[in-house]
């Protein structure tokens, strides 16, 4: 097994589970030193006791600027900076625009958007040259989808920012991209299966014919964290199964 982590600090977001979980792994396996941030600590923890000493929890609502700055100090505060900065917690929406609440269209904002921005304020500043954010954001950012407004409004914005803030950090030596996975078997998509039929419909559409699992997604943004990609920043990088590659046109 390479080592391209060995001793990098990795503060990943949304680490309790899915592709978070799947990405620390994959991190604490080829070396880093992980802080595992996700707003169920138990979740956290859990994962911090199965990686060992070289991990650590912090439980951390990322929609929260408060949480943010704490979670950033604490991993600051346990190895003195960051390597890599994986803002991944991320929540989905369901609604037209005029079904959805506006509290609701705040959450998901606040969740999926906010949080890459609290999180890049407060971490760059400890990020030494060599380092790298990879930012989560979904093939959901790159067109419309049915009822996922308030989705697609956040990660459209999440793909943006990321090239604004790679434009802006170039200089400083800090790469950042975008990572979107299109339909990925994780908890989040767990909700589809109540809605009879869609599920089934969304992987006939996908080219391979099936969800990536979230090991998949997480070899893709090991990719972007690591020197391998030392030219690569400001990339929109997809995972879909060949699913934007498709014109809709039937089969
Ligand atoms: P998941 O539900 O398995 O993991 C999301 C994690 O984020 C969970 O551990 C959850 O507790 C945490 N989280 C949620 N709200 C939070 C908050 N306010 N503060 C801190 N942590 C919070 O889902 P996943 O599929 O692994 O999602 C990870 C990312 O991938 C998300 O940004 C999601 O939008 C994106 N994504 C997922 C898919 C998919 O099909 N699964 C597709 C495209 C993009």
């Amino acid at each position: 097994m390479t080592q391209r982590f060995n001793g990098k600090v990795a503060l990943i977001t949304g680490a309790a589970s899915g592709i978070g979980a799947a990405t620390a792994r994959l991190f604490a396996s080829e070396g880093a030193l992980c802080v595992l941030a996700d707003i169920s600590e138990d979740g956290a923890k859990a994962l911090a006791a199965e990686l060992g000493d070289s991990a650590m929890a912090i439980a951390c609502d990322v929609s929260k600027q408060s949480d943010v700055d704490a979670m950033v100090q604490a991993a600051v505060d346990r190895h003195g900076r960051i390597d890599i900065l994986f803002n991944n917690a991320g929540i989905g929406s369901f609604g037209t625009s005029v079904e959805l609440t506006a509290e609701a269209w705040e959450t998901v904002i606040a969740v999926d958007l906010h949080s890459v921005f609290y999180a890049c304020h407060a971490a760059i500043p400890h990020m030494p040259r060599g380092s790298a954010i990879v930012n989560t954001a979904s093939i959901s950012g790159l067109g419309g989808d049915y009822r996922f407004a308030a989705y697609n409004a956040a990660k459209g914005a999440v793909v943006n920012y990321t090239r604004a803030l790679a434009v802006d950090h170039a200089r400083d030596g800090i790469r950042v991209n975008a990572l979107c996975p299109g339909l990925v078997d994780t908890p989040i998509t767990a909700g589809f299966h109540d809605i009879p039929g869609l599920k089934e419909d969304w992987t006939r559409r996908i080219p391979m014919g099936r969800a990536a699992q979230p090991e998949e997604m997480a070899h893709v943004a090991a990719f972007l964290a690591s020197e391998a990609a030392s030219y690569v920043t400001g990339s929109i990088i997809v995972a879909d199964g060949g699913a934007t590659a498709h014109t809709g046109q039937p089969e």
